[in-house]
């Protein structure tokens, strides 16, 4: 009786209690939808879209940064039935080619500051399906979609069909599409509700982008289940994330960890009032605990809640919940809600005990059926409702979930295992360092070595040896890092994950060895 069967009933649920609430909240367009106000021009959008042609199940590529037509053209996709594709706007020309060709949409929605990258992409666009935000001077209006007055078709679709392709960030290579259903997201979305136990009117902000996960679904899909305001930014400097928690009230945020790391370290906390903030949540890429430490301090108010996900788990998972936490637990990543279920296995799958390393499997409603186009990468990632995360993992007794990194982070170094997230912690306590991010190099002799690189807090000068004394102290001889690179930032990619192959200096890339022992 508390899920409702499709996205569109949670929305129009959501209309139907609180038609007069902020819906979203558009600081940078200096914009405010009520839910009575987005309702409507969702149902013009949708009628507009049916006109085009778009048909139940057909798709809709959507290269759209944190707008206002984001999340109009996501709602009218699900309430014509069809399939709303979000891509990365980061994206090069070269890198949308594969991502237009694996959707092969019915309609491309995009922006003006993205056009370009369109008009670089190798894909043979219908000109007659192409809609640009904005004045109309390229494609065809996006606004004009919403003068027709065709009567959309009533949407028949199961709440197991396709709802929404959400690509995965391509750390470990080309993104991959997951099917996500009505049923994942609406799961999904009640999934966080329960986690946090969150109330109806939660206040969220979201800097993250929407194309993601953690942006549509933990941020935006959660505060629609709570018939709540989802304030949206398209991305915040350190002061401005902090500003936005004070200035819109808001309650709960999932952003990046980086986010925290920058408003804690070049922003000024005490200067702002942020006590409505209920639960800072973090997930994405591992924050280390010396972080959470010093974040405590930052928001003495809220609860910080780890949650770990990936886009094949609708984007939610493992959660560090407010009433789970207790200081012996600091370095675990929570529990998982029930009734998701968890396993760690060994390389034929076979579930491991209480501490042993394996990789983390995950089974439960929020799991998605598969990969679009990919049978074999579907065959290997999923099986039996099985999810296998690829990433590394203990549980101990009491089913804290303690992650390793990813299985293709660890590093074989002459036979020892090496956990980068080990490392990672271990240099993150360093009182100077601010990021660390740690990798393997091929090496003939140890088949791998250990890199570490580091970002110094800002007016902190760091030197390597120092890095490497404080390694010492904390670390078996085998794990500490041989090459360490001070940056002024990790490359990163807009989940906030670090692009570890760029780490690795070119001489270093291919197995020579370095400069000898
Ligand atoms: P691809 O699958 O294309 O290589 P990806 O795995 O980065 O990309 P996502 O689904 O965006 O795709 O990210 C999920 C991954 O992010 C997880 O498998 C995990 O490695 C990492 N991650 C997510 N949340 C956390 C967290 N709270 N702590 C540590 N790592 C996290």
């Amino acid at each position: 009786p508390d899920r409702p069967e499709s996205v569109t009933a949670l929305f129009d649920a959501a209309v139907d209690r609180a038609p007069d609430t902020d819906a979203f909240v558009y600081p940078e367009y200096d914009r405010t939808d009520t839910y009575a106000e987005i309702a409507d021009r969702v149902d013009r959008l949708a009628a507009g879209l049916a006109a085009a042609g778009v048909a139940p199940g057909d798709i809709v590529s959507m290269l759209l940064t944190n707008r206002p037509a984001f999340v109009e053209t996501y709602f009218a996709c699900i309430r014509l039935g069809a399939v709303a594709a979000p891509i990365n706007t980061r994206v090069s020309g070269r890198e949308l080619s594969p991502l237009l060709e694996d959707a092969d949409p019915s309609v491309l929605i995009t922006e003006p500051d993205l056009t370009a990258v369109v008009a670089d992409a190798d894909y043979d666009l219908d000109p007659e399906s192409y809609y640009v935000v904005g004045d109309g001077s390229e494609g065809r209006s996006y606004e004009g979609l919403f003068e027709s007055d065709v009567t959309p078709p009533a949407a028949d679709r199961g709440e197991h069909d396709p709802a929404t392709i959400l690509y995965t960030s391509g750390t470990t290579g080309q993104p991959k599409g997951c099917v996500v259903s009505a049923f994942n997201l609406v799961n999904g979305a009640i999934n966080y509700r329960r986690s946090f136990d969150t109330d109806e009117g939660l206040r969220v902000l979201v800097n993250v982008p929407l194309f993601h996960g953690a942006g549509l679904v933990s941020n935006l899909l959660h505060a629609l289940a709570n018939a709540g305001t989802t304030v949206v930014y398209d991305g915040t400097g350190p002061n401005e994330f902090l500003s936005a928690v004070e200035t819109h009230g808001t309650e709960f945020t999932l952003t990046v960890p980086t986010t925290y790391v920058l408003a804690m370290e070049q922003g000024d906390p005490e200067q702002y009032d942020l006590s409505s903030l209920e639960t800072a949540a973090y997930g994405g890429a591992p924050m280390p605990e010396e972080n959470v430490r010093r974040l405590r301090e930052v928001f003495p108010e809220a609860a910080l809640s780890d949650a770990y996900g990936t886009t094949e788990t609708t984007a939610g998972l493992v959660t560090m919940c407010p009433d789970a936490y207790t200081d012996d637990y600091a370095e675990t990543i929570g529990l998982p809600a029930p009734p998701i279920e968890l396993a760690v296995v060994d390389d034929d799958r076979d579930p491991l005990g209480p501490g042993e390393v394996g990789e983390l499997a995950i089974r439960g409603p929020i799991v998605v059926d598969e990969y679009r186009n990919r049978p074999a990468a579907t065959a290997e990632a999923f099986a039996d409702g099985w999810h296998y995360t690829g990433d590394l993992a203990t549980i101990d007794e009491d089913g804290f979930v303690s992650l390793k990194g990813r299985s293709r982070d660890k590093i074989v170094r002459g036979g020892e295992n090496v956990y980068v997230l080990d490392v990672e912690e271990a240099l993150t306590s360093h009182r100077k360092v601010l990021e660390v991010s740690v990798t393997g190099f091929p090496d003939a002799i140890l088949g791998e070595r250990v890199l570490a690189a580091a970002v110094p807090k800002p007016g902190e000068r760091l030197t390597e040896d120092e890095l490497r004394d404080h390694a010492r102290e904390r670390l078996a001889d085998y794990k500490i890092p041989e090459v360490i690179r001070i940056l002024d930032e990790l490359p990163k990619n807009p989940g906030g994950k670090v692009l570890k192959s760029e780490l690795v200096p070119e001489p270093l890339q291919h197995g020579i060895q370095a400069g000898g022992e």
